[in-house]
């Protein structure tokens, strides 16, 4: 074994581990962090380093989610952590975005679950739900004894939801939904989905029970990214739901938008995560590698590039921190979102590739988390916004031109 996850989660592994092969904290970007954020991020690292990296390879090579994780994330209170009510912690959002950190510390398959949980199933219950849906779904969501999934993106294209086809139409106090939505996060794990349709007045959002007749989903297979995670097709032949199931103030498809800024700022901090670890592996392999009579450390090259990994995580934690700030208090605008998902993800796709590289023949196999986390940031870079998208919603910002 090359590095073993297991061996490392554990911490026993003093052969093989370099102690200072941490990220190195150049902007002192500690400091920056209250102590209330330092503990949640150190309870979160001591979960991932403990549950989730001694099965996570295994996991992720037999395309299984661990489920069996899922109760003991609810009791860290890891979902829907920044809410004030329904028995969440209220934390603020830099304690939110370190959580998410930490999970994809571990893989980019636990931290979308929370994303989906969090991000797009509780908070647009909270922000466009009526009482009775928030009473009935938000503290059964954050204890993870109800599973969310978020029903958008369709087969015939997810940057452009706008020309979305699934409709909802009404038949007395009802509404019959049908349509199909595809690559949907937690799909068959659900036991609610927020599903997105067109009405006569527009984009509208429901809360479709599994069960309901007329509502399946399965599971998408065969995927080389997020094995970890269940990824699905949903689908809606005359589902029948109450009026009492949409979303009494979600008036159109700017609400389902409002979720993903929501989730993109999550994968902002998370991509961080994923980056981290892969910099950590490929700076202890370059310790413990010797080549032409010395360890790889030593040559000018293998210097670069790690230094390279350690300044752009360096810079990521100062704008996802940023964006923490901004949406602490109040004043976030999704296009800062977008050009931080943006950023943060191309630069952990960037480094868990060279990561990967440097790791030699090694690093193609899942001792190694590198390509693991390579593998998974080709769907982080593509969910939530593709990089084009978001460099496209950025160039409107700056030249007022819609270049979509
Ligand atoms: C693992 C995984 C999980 C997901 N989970 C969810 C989920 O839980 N819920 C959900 O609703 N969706 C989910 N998605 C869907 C995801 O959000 C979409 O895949 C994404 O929005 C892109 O849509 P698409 O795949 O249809 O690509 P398309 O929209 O067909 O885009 C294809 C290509 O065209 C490019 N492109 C698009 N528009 C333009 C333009 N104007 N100019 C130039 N280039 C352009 C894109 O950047 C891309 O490269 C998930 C996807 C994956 C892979």
């Amino acid at each position: 074994m090359l590095w073993p996850d297991t061996g490392r989660a554990a911490g026993k592994e003093s052969h093989l581990m370099i102690p200072d092969c941490q990220t190195p904290d150049f902007m002192s970007f500690e400091e920056l962090l209250t102590d209330e954020e330092r503990q949640v991020r150190q309870t979160v690292a001591r979960f991932v380093d403990e549950r989730v990296l001694p099965i996570i390879a295994e996991c992720f090579e037999a395309g299984r989610f661990p489920i069996e994780l899922v109760p003991e994330m609810a009791a860290l209170g890891l979902f829907g952590p920044t809410f004030q009510d329904y028995g969440c912690a209220g934390l603020s959002n830099v304690a939110y975005g370190l959580i998410m950190q930490e999970l994809e510390r571990g893989d980019s398959g636990l931290r979308s679950f929370a994303s989906v949980q969090s991000g797009l199933v509780m908070y647009p219950i909270d922000r466009y739900g009526s009482d009775e849906q928030k009473q009935r779904w938000l503290p059964a969501l954050a204890q993870a004894r109800a599973i969310g999934c978020f029903g958008l993106t369709e087969p015939d294209g997810g940057s452009d939801p706008g020309t979305m086809k699934t409709h909802a139409r009404r038949v007395g106090g009802d509404w019959l939904i049908n349509g199909a939505k595809m690559w949907i996060t937690n799909g068959t794990l659900a036991d609610l989905a927020v599903v997105w349709a067109r009405t006569p007045d527009g984009v509208r959002g429901f809360l479709v029970e599994k069960g309901t007749p007329g509502y399946t989903a399965r599971d998408i297979a065969h995927k080389f990214s997020l094995r970890a995670s269940v990824t699905s097709e949903l689908f809606f032949d005359d589902c029948r739901v109450p009026e009492r199931n949409r979303l009494p103030l979600a008036d159109s498809l700017k609400a389902a938008l409002s979720c993903l800024t929501q989730a993109r700022y999550g994968i902002a901090w998370g991509a961080i995560g994923a980056a981290q670890a892969c910099y950590r592996e490929a700076l202890q392999f370059a310790h413990q590698r010797i080549l032409f009579g010395q360890p790889l450390v030593n040559k000018q090259t293998i210097q670069v590039r790690l230094a390279e990994m350690a300044r752009r995580i360096a810079a990521a934690q100062l704008l996802a921190w940023r964006l923490g700030q901004l949406k602490d208090s109040d004043r976030l605008h999704h296009t800062q979102v977008s050009l931080v998902k943006w950023n943060n993800v191309r630069m952990a796709l960037d480094v868990a590739r060279d990561a990967r590289d440097l790791l030699g023949a090694g690093g193609i196999t899942l001792e190694c988390c590198s390509i693991r986390h390579a593998m998974n940031l080709e769907s982080v870079i593509t969910y939530e916004g593709t990089e084009t998208i978001h460099q496209l919603i950025v160039g409107r910002q700056i030249t007022g031109q819609d270049a979509f």
